[in-house]
């Protein structure tokens, strides 16, 4: 028998490490609120909240290991979960990554730089934070925000009240606007026996808040950021003890890392890596949670993945471009969401320019209708 592993969310993440799994012999259960999860048809699906008790404990009985996949479970759940039956990579690593004070104050401490930033309770802090970091500056929901949600840009000091309106008057940071040349993310592993893998930094572009396009290995980044990425990765997970996959955001700024924010699970800008890396993001998380040896992260091949937002263009249209994998995660398109992504294998084309044009045009009418 194989190993059953139990997985809090069922959303895409959630489906790719299934269809990770299952040559592994591995079997699933999520617990998910959506009866229409795109996990469901890759494992059985307990449809209940993270706070229905009778959902939990059908969801945990008999399962030989429990990880996430969505980062806002509640820290309380994973806790109990951690009483009955092995849970990786654990609440310690939630709680510090569900929020941002405790984020930033964690990347200081394990020596990460990070751009200005302060705590803000209040208008009046908000005020307060404004005066010492200046404008323009980006104020975010300490809790709950994703995808560039609960964030307001502040631009002006005269506009405060509608930017801590606009993040609906809650707990916040205050973090300066950083003019960094470029968003780089890396993906690392860690194992039980605390074998550490990283893969090569992608290089990511958001628009309003939500990763468009990731391109692996980024283009020309200086060997000493390659590094100092990899160690601070690895410093993070031997601080928390952490097992699985970790993704750290950073803004490359003036040939510096600035640790944005981590997420302690697989991660958007790691789905190259199911065609582009010897290993990908979402087996060498199964690999960790299960207590087996890592998978080597080396690049095989230069890729760009294209996320499908709000909308998915033919499919016929899309599969045919060369190069091109299609991921779709059967969920409802709306507007701003994300219902499946591409990657362009650029070694499996003639002309790689060409086919992520082609990508991008069909990418873009598809989101746009
Ligand atoms: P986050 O939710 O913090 O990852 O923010 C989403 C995206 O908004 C980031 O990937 C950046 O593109 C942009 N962003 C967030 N914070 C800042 C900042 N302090 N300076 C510049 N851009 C930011």
């Amino acid at each position: 028998m194989g190993l059953k592993v139990g997985i809090l969310g069922g959303g895409q993440l959630g489906r790719m490490l299934a269809l990770a799994g299952h040559p592994l012999g591995m079997s699933f259960r999520f617990l998910d609120p959506g009866p229409d999860s795109p996990a469901a048809g890759v494992g059985e699906l307990v449809v209940g909240g993270f706070d229905d008790e009778g959902a939990i404990d059908r969801f945990a009985r008999g399962l030989d290991v429990c990880t996430f996949e969505f980062e806002n479970v509640p820290a309380e759940l994973v806790e109990r979960l951690e009483k009955r039956l092995p849970v990786f990579p654990g609440s310690k690593a939630l709680r510090v990554a569900q929020d941002r004070v405790s984020e930033k104050t964690f990347f200081s401490h394990a020596q990460l730089d990070v751009h200005p930033w302060a705590p803000v309770d209040d208008l009046a802090g908000l005020g307060r934070a404004v005066g010492k970091i200046g404008v323009p500056g980006v104020l975010k929901t300490r809790r709950g925000g994703y995808d560039g949600k609960g964030q307001a840009v502040v631009r002006e000091r005269d506009a405060l009240g509608a930017a801590w309106e606009r993040i609906g008057a809650r707990p916040a940071i205050y973090e300066a606007m950083v003019p960094f040349t470029r968003e780089l993310s890396i993906v690392a592993v860690r194992g039980q026996d605390g074998s550490f893998a990283a893969y090569p930094l992608a290089e990511n572009r958001h628009e309003g808040g939500i990763l468009r396009h990731s391109r692996a290995p980024a283009l020309g980044v200086a060997p000493a950021i390659e590094r100092a990425a990899d160690e601070h990765c690895r410093t993070l997970l031997e601080e928390l003890g952490y097992v699985g996959v970790l993704a750290v955001e950073f803004f490359e700024h003036e040939g510096r890392l600035l640790a944005n924010e981590m997420a302690p699970r697989v991660h958007n800008s790691g789905h190259w890596t199911i065609e582009g890396a010897a290993t990908s993001q979402f087996e060498n998380h199964l690999r960790a949670v299960a207590g087996l040896p890592l998978g080597s992260c080396a690049a095989r091949a230069a890729s760009q993945m294209f996320n499908l937002i709000g909308g998915v263009p033919g499919l016929g249209e899309l599969a045919g471009v060369p190069g091109a994998h299609v991921h779709l995660y059967g969920k409802e398109p709306r507007p701003g969401r994300k219902v499946g992504h591409v990657t362009l294998v650029e070694a499996e084309c003639a002309d790689p320019a060409g086919s992520a044009r082609r990508i991008e045009a069909l990418v873009r009418a598809a989101g746009a209708g």
